[in-house]
């Protein structure tokens, strides 16, 4: 079987092509064509030699991922359904926002840790994404935006990718770690590693070597502040509880107040949005390093939960900030085409399935 260059960090690739009698600075230059210039077709990178352009023709791959459509919600959110070669579909997620486009993208193909909230959690598990899948959501997202005026005129084509869409990040954590090193590398896509924030539910002796791969974002979805809600929301937290979870962060040295902690709290009503858990919050969080997103939930059939009213979610931030926490309240983007949380890949999957079926 042929290999996949988008599998390859560049150090891995130029160990490759030498182990294969290719010079070594060749892998920079398909890096370049790949990742740079988004030439995909070996015979266009016009600076190898022929036979070298036919050997990688004949031996590699360099795509792993086609757009099955593209879905624009009003507020300009816009998901990419993708699908890969053995036809499993997947999303990612653009948010254009002032003067920047933030990628969301996904890591496994439905998701084992069963989130109760989560569209994704309920369709169980497929497989992990390959390095070159989880790359390709950012290959073809930056063909969207360039084929979309009003979003390559932003001051940056792709400012920031969060690992947030479908799957759990650090359960998948080699091919995440390599496509880190891909997004990063200035010879890949360049990216500086404070743009890329990665998401876990609580994996926890996966956030270490997560940590140490550079100077990146790591973000807790948190959701609760009892372990008997959390039980139930995150069922990673039966084997993790929350103390141990939160002593982890609290003692793990890469952690400041340069690199904080993301954490996300989904807003349910009656669930998790009581004034008691608003004031037990910064108790719990008291020495992290950290930020508090809230977000309303955004309801979907495959969960029983929905958004608080709006006065609920304010008596609830503001006791927050009352607590000395820093939040950020957030809006729910691309709620009418089932942006949150994997919906719109759950939907398209069950219709593959009852296709298949
Ligand atoms: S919220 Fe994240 S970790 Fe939980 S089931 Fe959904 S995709 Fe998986």
């Amino acid at each position: 079987m042929s290999s996949q260059l988008k599998d390859f960090s560049l150090a891995r690739l130029r160990d490759d092509f030498a182990l294969r009698g290719i010079a070594r600075y060749r892998a920079d230059q398909v890096a370049g064509w790949l990742y740079q210039h988004g030439v995909e077709d070996p015979m266009a990178m016009t600076n190898l030699d022929l036979p070298l352009r036919e050997r990688l023709a004949s031996e590699w791959q360099s795509r792993a991922l086609d757009v099955d459509r593209v879905q624009e919600s009003s507020d300009g959110t816009r998901k990419l359904v993708l699908r890969t070669h053995d036809g499993a579909v997947l999303e990612a997620v653009l948010i254009p926002e002032e003067r920047r486009n933030t990628l969301c993208i996904s890591t496994q193909v439905g998701c084992p840790l069963a989130c109760s909230f989560c569209a994704t959690g309920a369709l169980g598990f497929t497989r992990n994404l390959t390095t070159a899948e989880i790359v390709d959501q950012v290959c073809r997202a930056r063909e969207v935006i360039d084929a979309a005026p009003a979003l390559a005129g932003e001051e940056e084509r792709l400012s920031n990718i969060v690992f947030m869409g479908m799957g759990e990040p650090l359960l998948n954590l080699p091919n995440v770690l390599e496509s880190i090193r891909i997004l990063t590398d200035p010879k890949a896509f360049g990216m500086a590693p404070r743009r890329i924030t990665v998401s876990t539910a609580g994996v926890v002796p996966k956030i270490r070597p997560l940590l140490e791969v550079g100077p990146i974002n790591l973000a807790v979805s948190l959701h609760a502040v009892r372990d008997e809600v959390r039980d139930v929301l995150v069922p990673i937290n039966q084997k993790f509880p929350l103390q141990v979870l939160l002593d982890t962060l609290r003692n793990e040295e890469l952690i400041s107040r340069r690199r904080p902690v993301f954490f996300e709290y989904t807003l349910m009503k009656g669930v998790n949005d009581s004034l008691e858990d608003a004031r037990l919050l910064p108790e719990l969080l008291r020495g992290i390093p950290s930020k508090l997103n809230v977000i309303p939930m955004n309801p979907h059939p495959d969960a029983p939960y929905e958004a608080p009213d709006r006065d609920v979610i304010d008596r609830f931030t503001a006791a927050l900030h009352e607590g000395g926490l820093r939040v950020t309240l957030r809006r729910n983007r691309g709620a009418d085409i089932d942006a949150a949380c994997g919906q719109l890949a759950a939907r398209e999957v069950r219709s593959e399935r009852a296709k298949g079926s």
